[in-house]
């Protein structure tokens, strides 16, 4: 019996800020952010720049694993100089992903001594608070957006608490010990952070780089203080944003703590792109930060990567590791496949799979599938059915389960999303 009057409960959805929409451009490939575009997925090197071919391969990879927009540093003559072959390198191997050059403390320079580089890269991130002090920080900061005006090239401003303005910290460190009642310092530094971007953005503005070609990002460490920092900068501009939790650490920590405040401000509609600042593991890939930051968009249903399997977490019911394996096989597989995937058949992306241990949650859940399968738990009969679109379709039995359902897996996408591309090349 109802004890209250239920009303439908609404589905919740992310909503959408609207910011201005910007393209950061190579070649042919052009990359939308902000406005309705998708939210983005972006990446950086770990390579030293000047390692040309090291840094291509790793920019390469990055762009395969999905990273739509890739980062390098640019710190010296030396890479700045490398900057075009790597662009070169990676035109030859059929990678467009555009190229962002990093620039710190002497990006003046670089971008106006080395004019190739300026040219071979899509966009350019700028810290004021790394472009000198005083006058010295006005006139550098003028001549890299006089540089991203002559080539045409979108900038972000990007702060970071790491690096911020000391003398605007300062001020309005003052301007608050005159307030009747003082703000918390760390109010002083929200502020500070926020208006390190937006006086930024203005004065770019002045010198005649487009609105549109501007994005911002102020990152901090922390999960809270992202969350308050951009929910404030959101309010006060309709930049497009770029997000991002500054040196979020290592593995599991630095992976929660990414997806926890990233998804709080996607949800609320904040962020047109995002990176995950992962430390990768001893022996880890670079690329794990582009398939965290990609699931964290697939996880709130913003974006569609790769097909999705579902598997229950196993419990005294499976004594055996065999339902692990199968997931884990999977899901490997049709991560691998999904470069070619994605052109060979549209929408497979959005397939779901399931792997389940026992018959407990085993058929439910493979039900809500596209394609799924209910391994037998412990003490249950040594078969296992499989579900396609909702109804049981057989049941597989004997030693060769896993093959004969990565087998089903392959002709249920050939069937379903092979024919979804015939349909759209006819
Ligand atoms: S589906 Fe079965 S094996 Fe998996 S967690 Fe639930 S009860 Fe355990």
């Amino acid at each position: 019996m109802l004890s209250c009057n239920p009303v439908p409960i609404e589905a919740v959805t992310p909503k959408q800020r609207r910011s201005r929409q910007a393209q950061v451009v190579w070649g042919s490939r052009v990359v939308t952010v902000g406005g309705d575009a998708p939210v983005r997925v972006q990446s950086m090197t770990n390579t030293d720049t000047v390692d040309a071919i090291g840094t291509a391969i790793q920019v390469k990879e990055l762009a395969i694993a999905g990273s739509e927009l890739v980062r390098i540093t640019v710190n010296t003559p030396e890479a700045a100089q490398a900057v075009p072959y790597i662009r070169e390198q990676l035109d030859r191997m059929g990678i467009d992903v555009p190229l962002i050059g990093d620039f710190h403390f002497n990006g003046h320079r670089l971008l106006t001594d080395y004019p190739a580089c300026a040219q071979a890269l899509s966009k350019y991130r700028i810290n004021p608070g790394n472009v000198g002090k005083g006058d010295k920080h006005d006139r550098q900061f003028s001549q890299m957006i006089e540089a991203a005006v002559q080539w045409n090239k979108p900038v972000r401003i990007g702060v970071n608490w790491g690096s911020l303005d000391q003398e605007l910290l300062a001020d309005l460190m003052d301007t608050n010990s005159q307030r009747a009642e003082p703000w918390d310092a760390k109010q002083v530094m929200y502020e500070a952070l926020i208006t390190s971007a937006l006086d930024s953005a203005a004065r770019a503005t002045e010198l005649g780089l487009p609105a549109h070609q501007i994005m911002l990002s102020c990152k901090v460490s922390g999960v809270q203080d992202l969350i308050s920092v951009y929910r404030e900068l959101a309010k006060r501009c309709d930049y497009a944003l770029h997000l991002g939790l500054t040196e979020a650490g290592m593995g599991t920590k630095g992976t929660v703590a990414s997806a926890t405040a990233l998804s709080i401000l996607l949800q609320e509609g904040i962020g047109d792109t995002i990176r995950v600042s992962l430390t990768p593991q001893p022996g880890e890939s670079r690329t794990q930060e582009v398939v965290i930051a990609s699931e964290i968009l697939q996880a709130l249903g913003l974006r569609s990567f790769v097909p999705s399997v579902t598997a229950c977490p196993g419990c005294g019911r499976t004594t055996s590791t065999t339902f692990q394996v199968l997931a884990k096989q999977i899901d490997d597989y049709l991560r691998a496949q999904m470069p070619v995937w994605r052109k060979k058949y549209p929408g497979v992306e959005k397939m779901k799979v399931a792997v389940m241990g026992c018959i407990v949650n085993g058929p439910g859940e493979s039900k809500h599938a596209d394609i799924g399968i209910s391994l037998p738990g412990t003490g249950e009969a040594p078969a296992a059915p499989v579900y396609i679109d909702g109804e049981k379709a057989l049941t597989l039995r004997g030693d060769n389960i896993a093959n004969e359902f990565h087998q089903l897996v392959e002709t249920y996408i050939e069937k379903r999303f092979g024919s979804q591309q015939a349909a759209e090349t006819a």
